[in-house]
Parts: structure tokens; C-alpha cells; sequence
């Protein structure tokens, strides 16, 4: 097991300043929640990046690049980060690459730990399959934890229209688990909404989005979905698993 933190801290943008404590991060939600909740999400991701500076980045699946868009119209060389489980489908790490080369953001991949070949020497191969919670525990959820570290926000793609279990999700929230500002600039868009964006902005998509696979995970957990299924059903399919854990 190696004990090397997460790989691609080196790969941060400069050397970013203090962070804000807990106290004044929650302020900063209850003072703004309610105020940027209608907004616009090109005036959520400014403001955002105003009030917390290189301490702000955006985080992506890369199913698409629809965040990194609008981020990058408002906030040029903003950090991209992306985290790179070694399970991907090949086509969502062309769609990162694709997104570093053409993009105006600054990509940061982190990596966990261990290899996949170093997790299965540690607990057997295919975790995946006998304990999934444990798996994105140690290749999503601590890894991206690790990352945030060196913000005090971060911008998801989460939208409410995705599954119930998104409905709450705040435009501007506070993350208890990781004491950080969690802002969700497009979570009142609808599916109609995210796909007009696409067409005429021009977006890159994840090719698998057009294969059957509206939402993309790790290969292992990702399966087709039937047109007019649950987007999310194709995750973890037969399991009760719903979620990595890295949105609780
Ligand atoms: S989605 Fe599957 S392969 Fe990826 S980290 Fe979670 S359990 Fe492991």
C-alpha cells in the first residue's frame, strides 16, 4: 500500500492563500442562499469566484462539459477538478483530455491512493462487486475530500430534475461533512434546458450520453438505460446503492 497522498496535489494551480473558518463559510450561505437562489448560472459561478477566489473550483464527471462552460465564460482558468477513479470508461477520459485541450480551465485529475492494481492486492480484486460503499469510499469519497482541502467552495453539476433524491439540492449549501460551500449553479435546470445549452453553445458530451448511458459512472457500476428510464437507474442496476457518497 502506498502511502503517498493524492497524486496530483502537485498539479494545483499557485500556492492558494488561507481559507475562511466554518463560522464565516456559514454566514456566507445564509447571508447568500436565499439571494442567488434564482439567479442566473453564469452570475452564481461570478459571484462565486469573486467571493472565494482561487479557493473556488468546479468539479466534473465529464458526461459533459455543460459547468465547465459556463465557468469558463465567466471564470478563464478556473480549476477543473476530475477524479480519476482508474475505472473510467475510455470515452470519459477522452471527453477530460478533450475538455484540457480546447477548454480556457485548469483540469487537475486526482487520483487515489492506491492503484486499482494496489486496492485488490489489499482487499481482493473487484470490490466493487462485494462492497461498492467501500470501493467510492476509498476511490471517490476520500480522494475528493483530499482535493477540497485546498478550497473553501466548489461548484457541482447536481440538478434537482435528475432524481428525487437531488430535489433539496441548494443552489448555494453548506457541506457539513466537508465544512465547505457546496454551490450547485444549474441545479433549476431541466433536462430540456441542459440540452439547449449543448446545441447551441456547442458543448462536448461524453459520446456515451448518446449510447444509452445519461448518467456515467465508474465501467464496472454503469450500465444502458432503456429510453425513458430513470437517467440514474443504469447505476449500481440491482443494487440499493443510489449514490457515491461524495454528494452526502
Ligand atoms: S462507482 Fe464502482 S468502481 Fe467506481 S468507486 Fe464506486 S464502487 Fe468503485
Amino acid at each position: 500500500m502506498t502511502t503517498a497522498t493524492t497524486r496530483a496535489a502537485r498539479e494545483f494551480r499557485g500556492s492558494h492563500t488561507a481559507g475562511r473558518s466554518p463560522e464565516e463559510l456559514r454566514e456566507i450561505v445564509s447571508h447568500w442562499g436565499a439571494e442567488l437562489e434564482l439567479a442566473p448560472a453564469e452570475v452564481i459561478i461570478e459571484w462565486a469566484a469573486a467571493t472565494f477566489g482561487e479557493r473556488f473550483c468546479i468539479t466534473s464527471s465529464m458526461g459533459d462539459a455543460v459547468l465547465a462552460h459556463l465557468a469558463e465564460k465567466v471564470v478563464p482558468g478556473v480549476d477543473v477538478v476530475f477524479l480519476d477513479t482508474g475505472y473510467h470508461f475510455v470515452e470519459t477520459i477522452g471527453t477530460r483530455d478533450a475538455v484540457e485541450a480546447t477548454m480556457k480551465v485548469n483540469l487537475i485529475s486526482i487520483t487515489p491512493v492506491q492503484t486499482v492494481a494496489e486496492q485488490d492486492a489489499e482487499y481482493g480484486p473487484e470490490l466493487y462487486k462485494r462492497d461498492p460503499d467501500l470501493c467510492c469510499a476509498l476511490r471517490k469519497v476520500k480522494p475528493l475530500a483530499d482535493s477540497l482541502s485546498q478550497y473553501d467552495a466548489w461548484a457541482t453539476g447536481l440538478r434537482r430534475a435528475e432524481t428525487h433524491n437531488r430535489v433539496i439540492a441548494p443552489v448555494i449549501g453548506w457541506d457539513a461533512k466537508k465544512q465547505k460551500v457546496k454551490v450547485s449553479p444549474i441545479a433549476r435546470w431541466s433536462d430540456e434546458q441542459v440540452e439547449r445549452y449543448i446545441a447551441e453553445n456547442g458543448v462536448l458530451v461524453n459520446p456515451l450520453v448518446y449510447d444509452g448511458y445519461p448518467s456515467i459512472g465508474c465501467a464496472p457500476c454503469t450500465r444502458r438505460v432503456a429510453p425513458g428510464d430513470d437517467p440514474r437507474s443504469g447505476r449500481w442496476a440491482g443494487t440499493n446503492k443510489t449514490e457515491c457518497g461524495i454528494h452526502s
